[in-house]
């Protein structure tokens, strides 16, 4: 895991709008950041500019004291957990857990182990030949974390990991997430538009509003939650 950090960022699209007109910020090794806003505030902007997914205007990012700006997306050690999940329906949370190494070809035998690793971290061992489409949403978005982590990767980014799962499952698995994330010290960016779901996960709160960073503190302090 990896400290991620944008120094004066900025992007446009169109070449004369900045929907981003620069950005500070930094995300600690091993903390989770939230992004909060409302929609069109620009955090699937900055989620993927991270990722490399979209390419920065000007300025630079940095994961520890590697420029990342100018590697794309293969070049960089970014997980994505996505809120409908993008799992193969039809295979096994095994096969969807260790896809991310098949593809890269590693040894059946390393893949068995850090699959296994990984089901063990999540409680996943006893469903691993099923079917996820067979899995409720939840457990779906649980193997999608397995995923993830199997890539050993420098950052995770989680966007909107909740929206598509029922109250009780939400719960459930924010609590499973946040506890994750902090025995596993996982380098996490989350992107919320929920201001509960940042507030019950985030270590910190990134609030964002037009483009621009309003606020970046501790739930408490922003909140005075206790
Ligand atoms: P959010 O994720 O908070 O909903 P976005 O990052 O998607 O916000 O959008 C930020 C701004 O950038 C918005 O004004 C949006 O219309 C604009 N935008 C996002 N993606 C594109 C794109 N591919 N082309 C042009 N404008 C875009
Ligand atoms: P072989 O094909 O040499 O017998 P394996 O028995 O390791 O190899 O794997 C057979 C299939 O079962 C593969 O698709 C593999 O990804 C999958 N698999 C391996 N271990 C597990 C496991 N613990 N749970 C579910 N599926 C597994």
């Amino acid at each position: 895991m990896k400290e991620v950090r944008l120094e004066n960022v900025t992007k446009s699209y169109d070449g004369v709008t900045l929907a981003i007109p620069g950005i500070n910020l930094v995300c600690a090794r091993g903390e989770m950041l939230a992004l909060l806003g409302p929609s069109g505030c620009g955090k699937s902007t900055t989620l993927k500019m991270i990722a490399g997914i979209e390419p920065i205007s000007d300025g630079a990012i940095f994961f520890d004291d590697t420029d990342v700006s100018d590697l794309d997306t293969a070049s960089r050690n970014v997980a994505m957990v996505f809120e409908d999940y993008a799992l193969y329906p039809h295979l096994s949370v095994f096969d969807n857990i260790a896809f991310p190494l098949s593809i890269r070809g590693k040894p059946k035998a390393e893949i068995t182990e850090r699959v296994e690793r990984v089901m063990k971290l999540l409680g996943l061992r006893e469903i691993s030949g099923e079917q996820v489409q067979q899995l409720s949403g939840g457990a779906q978005q649980r193997v999608s974390i397995g995923r993830a982590l199997v890539r050993e990767p420098d950052l995770i980014m989680f966007d909107e990991p909740l929206s598509h799962l029922d109250s009780d499952q939400k719960v459930q698995l924010r609590t499973e997430i946040k506890r994750l994330q902090q025995t596993s010290k996982l380098t996490s960016v989350l992107v919320t538009h929920d201001q509960n779901e940042a507030i019950s996960m985030a270590d910190r709160i990134a609030v964002m509003d037009k483009g621009v960073l309003q606020q970046v503190d501790t739930p408490s302090a922003i909140y005075n939650q206790p």
